[in-house]
């Protein structure tokens, strides 16, 4: 018989209530024959909690640590859901990621899962239970407990879903599926039927945290179909498949937004061989992920560098790139109140004018563009973050992606 694997997120976890309605869905599928395998988050808020517990104590928290303190949010929501789906009269296993073998790198809060082993998981299904897996957590080669990173449940069910050759993995949320956008910032936000992994790899890596970025690299490596649903209704959500034909039809299918990175800019860098990697060398070693990289014509042998980093590892970068900037004479300033609208889609490959109507768009709103960059299928701008629901909505109408057959 197949297997199921289902991911539920944090709203959708977020009371006692809430936990006995997935617990009671649950057993409907399992009722009906399927051998169901459930992937939960933290319950909704708790993940944040936890967080600021950890600043309370240090403001740079030791980051071994904090990944022993945040697998605890999956730790308490899948023994919950336990709980529950027993005193219903069904059987179920809480497990977390050590206990089913989830192996990932050292890279604590940011970890990337190598490997898993899905006996133990087997067994219990052959048992008829209900296994419950705590998202977000895995152990690195030394047994540590690590975390995958923000929205990382979705990696662990995706993973899952890989590793045991599920037929599907459903991401129930609380939206009806993937949207044209975020549906909670543009009222005419279109439920798409389908999309193509490389076009969500480009919406969740611009943004869009229906689903972590690294379940849909694992999604399409493996080929594992991805549904995302409501948790609150039956209805049928958005399938993440690989891409047809008819998708490339569609010019732009997404706007894209990304408030949570900052902008640096290096000036009066001298214009010489090295200097990039001197400066950035530091930054790499952090292990921070520098986005939009923009470097001036020099005049007079002097040149600015413009880059984006998450706004998490803002304070970091600004701390080792002051000491370069020193080294160099150059001096840095920052920017935390941008933000990046991007949008997306397979057609634009095929297609020249894209970037101008984008361009124009902005303009009307009297939107001013800070950085621009661009690969075959998206275009993402850097604007004031005040703006960002305004250029959002006006891209969208611009696009006409609330109709069923956007502009081609
Ligand atoms: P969960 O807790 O279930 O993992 P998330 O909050 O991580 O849920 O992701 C769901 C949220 O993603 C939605 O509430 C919505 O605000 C946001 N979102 C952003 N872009 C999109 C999009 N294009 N389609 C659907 N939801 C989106
Ligand atoms: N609880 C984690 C978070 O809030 C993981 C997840 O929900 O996917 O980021
Ligand atoms: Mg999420």
């Amino acid at each position: 018989m197949s297997i199921i694997v289902q991911k539920y997120g944090g709203t959708s976890v977020g009371s006692i209530e809430k936990i006995r309605d997935v617990a009671q869905r649950v057993i409907e599928y399992h009722k009906q024959g399927g051998r169901m395998v459930v992937v939960l988050s933290a319950m909704s808020g708790q993940t944040n909690q936890l967080i600021e517990l950890a600043k309370e104590i240090a403001r740079e928290p030791d980051l071994r640590e904090l990944d022993v303190l945040l697998s605890t949010g999956e730790q308490m929501s899948i023994s919950l859901f336990a709980m529950a789906v027993k005193s219903m009269g069904y059987d179920a296993r809480s497990l977390l990621g050590f206990q089913v073998g989830i192996r990932t790198d050292q890279l604590y809060g940011k970890a990337r899962i190598h490997d898993i082993d899905t006996s133990r998981i087997l067994k219990n299904l052959e048992k008829n239970r209900i296994v419950a897996v705590a998202g977000f957590q895995g152990l690195d080669e030394k047994n540590n407990i690590t975390t995958l990173g923000r929205g990382g449940s979705d990696t662990t069910a995706v993973a899952l879903a890989a590793a045991l050759r599920a037929e599907v993995c459903e991401i129930f949320t609380d939206v009806d599926g993937v949207f044209t956008t975020d549906p909670n910032i543009c009222s005419k936000a279109r439920k798409m039927d389908s999309i193509s992994y490389d076009e969500m790899l480009e919406m969740a890596s611009l943004g869009a945290k229906v689903l972590e970025i690294r379940s849909v690299e694992f999604a399409k490596k493996f080929g594992v179909p991805i549904h995302v649903r409501s948790t609150f209704t039956k209805e049928r959500g958005t399938m993440v498949v690989a891409e047809t034909k008819d998708m490339e039809k569609v010019l732009v299918s997404g706007v894209a937004f990304n408030k949570n990175e900052a902008r640096i800019t290096i000036r009066n860098v001298p214009d010489r061989p090295g200097i990039a990697a001197q400066i950035f060398d530091p930054v790499f070693q952090a292990g921070i992920v520098v986005d939009m990289i923009v470097q001036n014509t020099s005049a007079d042998g002097i040149t600015d560098l413009t880059f984006t980093v998450p706004n998490a590892d803002y304070n970091k970068a600004m701390t080792l790139l002051n000491n370069v900037s020193q080294d160099i004479g150059a001096d840095i300033i920052g920017d935390e109140n941008i933000a990046k609208i991007s949008i997306v889609g397979v057609g634009m490959k095929a297609h020249a004018g894209v970037a101008q109507k984008m361009f124009q768009t902005l303009s009307r709103e009297n939107i001013n563009i800070m950085m621009i960059s661009t690969s075959e299928i998206k275009i993402s701008c850097v604007v004031e973050e005040k703006y960002t629901e305004l250029a959002v909505r006006s891209l969208h109408d611009a696009f006409g992606l609330e109709n069923v057959t956007p502009e081609t």
